[in-house]
């Protein structure tokens, strides 16, 4: 580590790994650069009720210069990353929504968690047609998709039309697929119910489409077999075993897995299948040798460093960590794994600052959640595994006391038990700005 007298930490990514990284260095006798393009912490786990009007963006998200307003060490700046000079130690950055930023970085000690992306199976063209939730950008262009196929319904007059836009494809059966076309079957069942005149938003079909043979696979079959009886009662369609292999603006088309495709008529289709890491990921390898798995995950060794670079920590979604086996292995790209790798990574650095050696990362499995609908979750928590209203309470307690901010934690309870008790959701906006990104009908 360099000899200079304040030791320069730069954090890139102000999500899940990168917030714990700095919330843990944040009494270190380090100055710490936090990087994000954005000026927000998102919880992307509740990202898919902003795309169904259960939640408003400002719930879910929080200003980054907010948490660490009373750290004097910590500087918080917007600004793109771009690339890494391993040897000057300098990333290169560029600016954001016109906010000049400087052209480069120093740092001593780097941390990156710069996340992943959802990735189309190498047809980005699908992207146009097929919005995700994992952005707040992306699950506001998703709302206005959504409520904009019910205006579009009650407007059409040809019944073949109208049936497409009342029908809904979530790709994807994981946990995001399946709350996502859990929430919008809710919406069409229970909230926009009695909202129309000329057609009966209860009618729309809601797919899920999933390859594989049931929704859920990190879950053990049976809480998958539970999951499924709970979206079928909801009005959810599974279709499993089938694959998507065409998106437009008109519709999908599904192989069965036989050589038989199938079309299906939609105006609106949500993608929740398959990501990809961040590009920074690639950098990284690139610059310093590293290997890339085909997820475009960059290998780190079991302390989270970068090969042959002991000051570069990267972590979260865009890494896979090789064990003392040497073997690497991918982790859950879930958020508790993120974290415990941010805070593994401030642990690391304030053991070296005082010449010690951290041992390798180890990661500790806290189990799964998924919610389904209202009272409908479940749960697999170190072997214990609950379904039903236990379940969605478990998930909604978790959510809640990870959720940033103490106001935000209070105003997503009370919409929750408000949402509960009248079946309302109150964000169901269509915005200009959202509905530009949409493709014209
Ligand atoms: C819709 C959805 C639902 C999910 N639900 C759950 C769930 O219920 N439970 C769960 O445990 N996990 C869930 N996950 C997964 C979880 O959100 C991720 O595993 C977690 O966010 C990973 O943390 P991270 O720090 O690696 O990346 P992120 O949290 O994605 O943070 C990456 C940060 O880096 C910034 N960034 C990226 N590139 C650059 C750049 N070049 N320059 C500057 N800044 C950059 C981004 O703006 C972002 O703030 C969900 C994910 C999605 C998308």
């Amino acid at each position: 580590m360099s000899q200079a007298s304040v030791h320069r930490v730069v954090i890139v990514g102000g999500g899940f790994g990168g917030l714990q990284a700095t919330q843990n260095l944040r009494r270190a006798d380090v100055e710490i650069t936090l990087l994000d393009r954005r000026n927000f912490h998102l919880f992307q786990p509740l990202t898919y009720q902003v795309a169904t009007g259960a939640l408003s963006p400002g719930e879910i998200a929080y200003p980054l210069r907010a948490i660490f307003k009373r750290d004097r060490n910590i500087r918080v700046l917007m600004a793109e990353v771009t690339d890494v000079d391993l040897d000057a130690r300098e990333l290169r950055l560029s600016s954001v929504a016109g906010v000049p930023a400087p052209a480069s970085i120093p740092y001593d000690t780097l941390i990156v968690s710069g996340g992943s992306r959802y990735s189309y199976f190498g047809h980005d063209e699908w992207a146009e047609f097929a919005e995700e939730v994992k952005s707040l950008e992306s699950a506001l262009t998703a709302r206005s998709r959504i409520l904009s196929a019910f205006e579009a319904a009650e407007m059409e007059p040809d019944p073949q039309r109208r049936e497409s836009w009342l029908t809904f494809a979530v790709v994807g059966g994981g946990p995001t697929g399946v709350e996502m076309a859990g929430q919008i079957a809710e919406l069409a069942r229970d909230t926009l119910s009695r909202d129309f005149r000329s057609v009966n938003p209860r009618t729309g079909r809601i797919l899920l489409i999933e390859a594989t043979d049931r929704v859920l696979t990190s879950f053990p079959p049976s809480l998958s077999a539970r999951a499924e009886r709970s979206l079928e009662r909801l009005g959810v369609t599974a279709l499993l075993g089938r694959t998507v292999v065409g998106v437009d603006a008109e519709g999908v088309s599904v192989d069965d897995g036989n050589g038989s495709v199938e079309r299906i008529p939609t105006r609106t289709v949500i993608w929740a299948a398959g990501v990809t890491a961040s590009p920074l990921a690639a950098k990284l390898a690139e610059r310093s040798g590293a290997e890339l798995d085909r997820a475009g995950r960059v290998t780190v060794e079991a302390d989270l460093t970068l090969p042959g670079h002991p000051e570069v920590f990267a972590l979260g979604d865009m890494v896979r960590v090789r064990g003392t086996d040497g073997v690497p292995r991918v982790l859950p790209g879930v958020a508790p794994a993120a974290m415990q790798q941010g805070r593994y990574a401030a642990k690391a650095v304030r053991t070296r600052l005082r010449g010690g050696e951290a041992p390798p990362f180890h990661y500790r499995d806290k189990g799964n959640l998924a919610t389904i609908g209202r009272a409908a979750a479940v749960a697999d928590i170190k072997g214990l595994r609950l379904s039903g209203f236990i379940a969605w309470i478990t998930w909604l307690v978790v959510h809640l006391w990870y959720l940033v901010g103490f106001q935000n934690r209070i105003v997503v309870f009370i919409r929750w038990m408000f949402s509960f008790a009248t079946h309302g959701r109150g964000a169901r906006l269509i915005t200009e700005a959202d509905a530009k990104r949409c493709p014209e009908p």
